[in-house]
């Protein structure tokens, strides 16, 4: 396992759109492990591909230590109720604010042995899943925040 370095806030990559993940190989698996590591290294609860430069529809959460979330291919299928809450991102540091987002967020997608799987989250990790899907598509929390904290 290696750490990666996290792309900060400004740099175009975070911009783009993430490509879909056509084939589980190797390299997407070490790819999952690095994230995995870099994400603890950096004590955040979520990180997307692109955060760490690689334009793939990756995603790892942890917002039960222990317990962690990887996604390959993620979509949102439903979500339902409503939250503000304050949020912050790894490649925007020191800033947070609060969003609006779904109470509750199930996500369709596939894990790293080719496997389709739905998952359900509410609270944290339904905004979880939000904000790293929202990654794969250039967007960043900052772009709908409600009111920035600091
Ligand atoms: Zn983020």
């Amino acid at each position: 396992m290696a750490k990666l370095k996290i792309v900060k806030d400004g740099d175009s990559v975070l911009r783009k759109t993430c490509r879909p993940v056509e084939e589980i190989t190797p390299r997407i698996l070490t790819l999952l492990d690095d994230m995995l590591e870099t994400m603890h290294a950096a004590d955040g609860c979520g990180l997307a591909a692109n955060q760490v430069g690689v334009l793939r529809r990756v995603v790892v959460i942890e917002v039960e230590d222990g317990h962690p979330i990887e996604l390959i291919n993620p979509r949102i299928i439903a979500y339902a109720g409503e939250q503000e809450e304050a949020e912050g991102c790894l490649s925007i540091p020191g800033k947070s604010g609060i969003t609006h987002r779904p109470m509750h967020v199930t996500v369709r997608a596939t894990n790293r042995r080719g496997e389709e799987f739905d998952i359900t989250g509410s609270g944290l990790l339904a905004r979880a899943f939000c904000h790293e899907l929202d990654h794969l598509d250039g967007k960043l929390f900052t772009d709908n925040v409600v009111k920035m904290l600091n």
